[in-house]
């Protein structure tokens, strides 16, 4: 039965309007619509190694002990990640993904009339849970496909009490430097807090790209997050973390779930820092790969964006989501990026080999082209 038969419904007024997070099409479900039996999925920048061993042996075996509730302040695991980033444990706060955690931020500290200041194509998920919170969204433009972080700095008002960046944004994959970072933090007035979303830190291999705990670490007012999502592989699970001083994440506590990460995620996570050797094969397989990937659709003529993170985004030239469908038909899953307000856009996460060359065979047959 539809909803909108409901005699008592009443659709919350304060969230009319608001856009639904879209996330990338399950490999299941694209199986069941189009009867293929072999898909790839390269639509949500997961790790195509899959997650750590160690990660799932440790989750498996949290799992006898579930009907205890977690640990709500998930102490191994933030002891671990403070030991890591030299910062005390009082500095880290685990979540169900990083972006619980971002709705926590937006939950906490923006009160009515409040606003927040955002990258007109950055992250979606920061202008949805800010307009969810409280239609505060402000969005700046962006230059070169990139944060304008002079123009954020000046979009900042009274009113203002959040900065978001992601660094490196997804889906333009592009980042900002040390110097530029740092700017901003100094010209934020005081009551505003930095969001810096870190998801992809792991790849990001430009000496220029800043860390954001080093921020954390000089008692600037700032929010560092990242997740266990990316390069460890752990997206089903739910864990993230971020970082900032003990006063920000006490706000947060105020308006969390009582226990926040699951026990198997908890030990998951713990068990997937210590498996380096994951890691590093994971960046490595990333960094050739994404060359690739970004050398042959340059070769194909389309304007590619550099990218320190997983995933390659560039311009079809024409309806994204068209080209989107025809490599669905084909068995390939991308991301269109109509919802970030790129329509022409398409954003590929680099695979193995074997799929990213799936991929390119893919977008050769829906779009073919003269190769120079
Ligand atoms: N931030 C950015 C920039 C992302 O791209 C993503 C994943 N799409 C997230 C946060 C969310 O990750 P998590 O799974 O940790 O919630």
């Amino acid at each position: 039965m539809s909803t909108t038969q409901r005699s008592w419904f009443v659709f919350p007024p304060h969230l009319e309007g608001l856009d639904r997070f879209e996330p990338g099409k399950p490999i299941a479900e694209v199986q069941r619509e189009l009867g293929l039996s072999h898909v790839v999925k390269l639509a949500s920048n997961e790790n195509p190694l899959g997650p750590s061993p160690m990660a799932v042996e440790a989750a498996r075996a949290a799992l006898v002990g579930v009907n205890r509730y977690p640990d709500p302040r998930a102490t191994e695991l933030r002891a671990k990640l403070a030991a890591r980033l030299g910062v005390p444990a009082s500095h880290v706060i685990a979540g169900n993904g990083s972006v619980e955690i971002i709705d926590l931020i937006a939950r906490a500290f923006l009160g009515p009339g409040d606003n927040a200041v955002i990258s007109e194509h950055a992250f979606v998920r920061f202008r949805q849970v800010v307009d969810a919170r409280n239609r505060g969204a402000r969005l700046v433009p962006m230059r070169d496909w990139t944060h304008d972080l002079p123009a954020m700095a000046r979009a900042v008002d009274g009113r203002t009490r959040l900065v978001f960046v992601a660094n490196p944004n997804n889906p333009t994959g592009t980042w900002n430097r040390k110097a530029e970072v740092e700017a901003l933090v100094a010209a934020l007035p005081p009551g505003v807090l930095l969001v810096l979303d870190e998801a992809y830190f792991e790849y990001a291999d430009d000496p220029d790209y800043p860390n954001g705990i080093d921020l954390v670490r000089k008692g600037a007012p700032v929010v560092v997050t990242r997740t266990f999502s990316k390069v460890y592989g752990l997206g089903g699970l739910r864990a993230g973390y971020a970082v900032a001083a003990p006063e920000v994440l006490d706000a947060l506590l105020v308006v969390r779930e009582a226990f926040g990460t699951s026990s198997p995620a908890q030990a998951g996570a713990a068990a997937a820092l210590d498996d380096v050797e994951h890691v590093r094969r994971s960046v490595a397989l990333n960094r050739v790969e994404k060359a690739r990937l970004a050398g042959a659709l340059g070769a194909r003529g389309f304007a590619v964006l550099p990218s320190l993170a997983n995933f390659v985004t560039f311009d079809t030239g024409g309806a994204g989501r068209e080209v989107f469908r025809g490599l669905l038909a084909h068995g390939v899953i991308v991301r269109p990026l109509d919802p970030y307000a790129m329509k022409s856009w398409l954003r590929v996460s680099v695979g193995t080999p074997e799929e990213n060359a799936a991929f390119l065979a893919a977008l050769d047959a829906v779009l073919p082209r003269e190769r120079p």
